[in-house]
């Protein structure tokens, strides 16, 4: 199996939720060379910027912890579906035609990907979708934005 490294570089100026300043990644250099015998570098980040996974504690009360996730579910072999033609969000009907292998890592690339700022309105998976995810028994769901839901009734207040 190639593996492939998805990983965002981090870097102070790279997209954060909502552009929230204080969501944006801090770097320092804590000692070097100058002032101690060996070189240190500090970051404070919040952990739902760049390439993450969401434990379900980051929506569900008391849910579990990033800790708890099986690794094995982040190795995974994966299909990369482009929905570039989507236009706001995934809706099941973009998904009933697809082959969706059973026990794979979905990733979904959209008109999300055209960009390196952060939109409000970027494209989210629709809750039906999600539903539908879930029957095809896959292994887990990503999206090229830093969520993956927004603006539906019931789930989360909508972005201003
Ligand atoms: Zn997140």
């Amino acid at each position: 199996m190639k593996i492939y490294d998805i990983s965002m570089k981090i870097h102070e100026n790279m997209m954060v939720y909502k552009n929230k300043p204080d969501k944006r990644p801090l770097i320092w250099v804590a000692h070097d060379f100058t002032d101690s015998s060996a070189y240190e570098s500090r970051i404070d980040i919040d952990l739902h910027t760049g390439t993450h996974i969401d434990a379900p504690l980051h929506m569900v009360k008391d849910g579990a912890t990033v800790d708890t996730i099986d690794l094995e579910k982040l190795v995974s072999h994966c299909q990369v579906i482009d929905l570039t033609h989507v236009k706001d969000c995934i809706r099941k009907e973009d998904l009933e035609n697809l082959i969706l292998k059973e026990d794979y890592f979905i990733l979904f690339k959209t008109q999300n990907s055209m960009s390196d700022s952060f939109d409000p309105e970027f494209i989210y998976l629709e809750k039906c979708a999600a539903d539908y995810l879930r029957k095809k028994k896959i292994k887990g769901v990503g999206i090229d934005s830093l969520g993956i839901e927004r603006s539906q009734e019931g789930n989360m207040k909508p972005i201003k």
